[in-house]
């Protein structure tokens, strides 16, 4: 809007930014509960909140993954962090459905895990397994402003909310600095508890390599650093001093330096040479993978040569599957094949590992394989058969290892768990010459 003013006496014409006034809509009675719960009872962990963001970024399209990045930057001067993504954005009704309610089931499961893995020291960490993740903005802000533009929409709106607020308004985004041309563009107005650390450009850098390293989008975060520098300076040499015409004298200066880092590695975490990526990092890329919290047992990552490629890592978890009843499920979606990098499925009904070892988790690599493979070609596969076979062969290696490590715990917690898959698997491989049967009875108790 264009206003006319008076400077210095004279009429000058000015653009203003005027905010449009919106409109307020009530959240749902559950998204109020998740509300409360967040703002008043839940205080540890508050640092998820920029894991739960950074993850919600979303790719516009399939194989439009290599022009996602977000950026993170702290203002500490008014207490905001804000995170920007190049993703899929949010149309109006997008904004309403997506942020103004959730799931019924979301809230209530989150709530009966929280009590139950308290012991477990999962907490409040464990809040994006239930479809509530963006709400955790708000264990540290006060206001949450989210500026969002879909390529299915002409306009980009803006999604307000206050902290403990029973409705939230949309509005239309106009401001010209913060026109995005396509993406999310969330800010925090952190709370006065949370101010100094959450704005604090080094804790959030360390946050997202802690939590974002296997992201494989490239994460920025702003960054200031004060260095102190010798400068040369050419000084007028006072009267009393004698100082040879032309010879400069050097004084400190502090400057700051200003730049976007990347926080991240992009490289699949399989792709990386096993030398160089730490326990830490295997283990946070597994709970995230896989949706768990507790570390796993144990791991090994490989790649294997010859006549058939590809890079894995496997996992023994560190817990028992929720439906340990159900042994013989060959449909658990412990295996994620990737071909080329490009993630293809997870739903095998035995072709890549035999039922009695799918508590074992892992993700699979192949250039070997076409990308469009289809689950005929899956069976059919000379490839994948070669591939099966030396998936068995490195889990029990991985077991194996585990029974010998001095950590005896380890084992005893293995048998308790998963001592069934390998009893049935006893049962199942014996006459299956394809398979490791006398493998599987070192095992055995
Ligand atoms: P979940 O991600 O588990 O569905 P959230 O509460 O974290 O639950 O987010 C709700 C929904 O809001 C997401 O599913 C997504 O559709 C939308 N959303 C949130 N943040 C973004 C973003 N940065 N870009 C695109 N969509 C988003």
């Amino acid at each position: 809007m264009v206003v006319k003013c008076e400077v210095g006496g004279a009429v000058v014409e000015k653009e203003v930014v005027t905010e449009s006034p919106g409109e307020t809509y009530e959240y749902q009675a559950e998204v109020s509960r998740l509300m409360d719960l967040i703002v008043h009872s839940l205080y540890s962990h508050k640092e998820v909140f920029l894991r739960e963001l950074v993850s919600n970024a979303k790719p516009s399209i399939l194989g439009d993954a290599g022009e996602l990045e977000i950026r993170v930057k702290t203002d500490p001067d008014n207490g905001t962090i804000t995170i920007t993504d190049s993703g899929i954005g949010m149309t109006k009704e997008e904004l309403i459905d997506c942020l103004g309610t959730i799931a019924q089931s979301g809230t209530s499961k989150f709530l009966k895990a929280l009590k139950e893995n308290k012991e477990a020291g999962a907490d409040n960490s464990l809040i994006g397994q239930f479809g509530v993740g963006f709400y955790s903005a708000f264990l540290v802000a006060q206001k949450v402003e989210v500026s969002t533009k879909s390529p299915k929409s002409d306009k980009q709106y803006v999604w307000e909310s206050v902290a403990d607020s029973s409705s939230y308004v949309i509005r239309e985004e106009t401001n010209p600095d913060k026109l995005l041309r396509r993406g999310t563009q969330i800010t925090l107005f952190l709370r006065d508890d949370d101010k100094y650390e959450f704005s604090e450009a080094t804790r959030i850098l360390n946050l997202v390599k802690n939590y974002s390293q296997f992201v494989s989008f490239p994460i920025y975060v702003w960054q200031e650093k004060s260095r102190t520098i010798e400068v040369e300076e050419e000084e007028e040499p006072k009267e009393s001093e004698e100082q040879p015409e032309g010879e400069k004298k050097k004084t400190k200066k502090t400057k700051t330096e200003k730049y976007w880092e990347l926080a991240n590695e992009t490289k699949p975490i399989w792709m990386r040479n096993p030398k160089e990526v730490e326990k830490d990092q295997y283990n946070e890329f597994y709970k995230k993978a896989f949706n768990e919290f507790l570390d796993p047992l144990s791991y090994t990552h490989f790649t294997t040569e010859g006549e058939v490629e590809f890079r894995s890592i496997l996992y023994i978890p560190g817990m028992a599957p929720l439906n340990n009843e159900d042994v013989v499920n060959p449909k658990t979606k412990n295996i994620r094949l990737y071909v080329k990098r490009v993630f293809i499925s997870e739903d095998f009904d035995g072709e890549l590992f035999p039922r009695y070892l799918s508590f074992v988790r892992g993700v699979v690599d192949s250039d070997d394989l076409p990308l469009n493979v289809s689950r005929e070609i899956l069976q059919e596969s000379r490839i994948v058969r070669i591939m099966k076979k030396r998936l068995v062969r490195k889990a029990f290696d991985m077991i194996q290892d585990l029974s010998e490590s001095e950590n005896k715990e380890d084992y005893k917690k293995f048998w308790e768990n998963f001592g069934k898959f390998i009893k049935l698997g006893c049962i199942e491989d014996s006459g299956n010459e394809d398979n490791t049967t006398s493998e599987i009875f070192l095992f055995q108790e």
